[in-house]
């Protein structure tokens, strides 16, 4: 049988002055930056927390300690295929995931198709596998404000059992033949 995880990733970072961001790997420009230790991709992270916590793997912040002065401006791309790495080696496949940004600026609408294009591409999954929301906070609290910009993302792994021993399987068939016959 087929098993199945979920896992959630949350994520908020400040806005700072600047001229673009980047979410879920893509450049977008606008008139701000993002505050953060590594290059602040907001979606980037919540993707990586929903694949570690899925997965029972703890989360971005111990994968990557932003005390580690290793893991200054680091890109958050990496980040995310290195998580991924692990936690395919733990034999988890991603199903699907499912993600939204809540920004008051800019407007993402038509961003959305390239960014579900980049996060299939550093996942290795088709695009259909990826699915992009975006929404404001309709002016309420900091986002509303334009002072931070939050990302929320769900995800879907799935572990194939493992191949049975070719003995055992033997073995358990000539066990039901013999039940079988016993019950003629
Ligand atoms: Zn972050």
């Amino acid at each position: 049988m087929l098993s199945q995880r979920v896992g959630i990733g949350f994520d908020i970072h400040r806005t700072k002055k600047g001229l673009a961001i980047l979410l879920g790997g893509v450049r977008i420009p606008c008139d701000f930056a993002l505050e953060g230790h590594s290059d602040a991709d907001v979606l980037l992270h919540a993707v990586t927390d929903a694949l570690l916590g899925a997965a029972g793997l703890g989360d971005i912040g111990e994968m990557f300690p932003d005390d580690d002065p290793a893991n200054l401006g680091c890109d958050s791309a990496e980040m995310l295929t290195e998580a991924y790495q692990l936690v395919k080696k733990n034999h988890w496949r991603i199903s699907n995931l499912d993600c939204t940004i809540i920004a008051e600026s800019p407007r993402l609408g038509h961003h959305k198709l390239d960014i579900r294009g980049r996060i299939a591409e550093l996942l290795k999954v088709s695009s259909d596998r990826v699915n992009i929301k975006a929404k404001t906070a309709e002016k309420l609290g900091a986002v509303g404000r334009n002072e931070a910009i939050a990302a929320q993302c769900i995800v879907l792994l799935e572990q194939k059992p493992e191949p049975r021993p070719k003995l055992l399987e033997m073995a358990q068939s000539e066990t039901i033949s013999v039940e079988l016959h016993e019950l003629e």
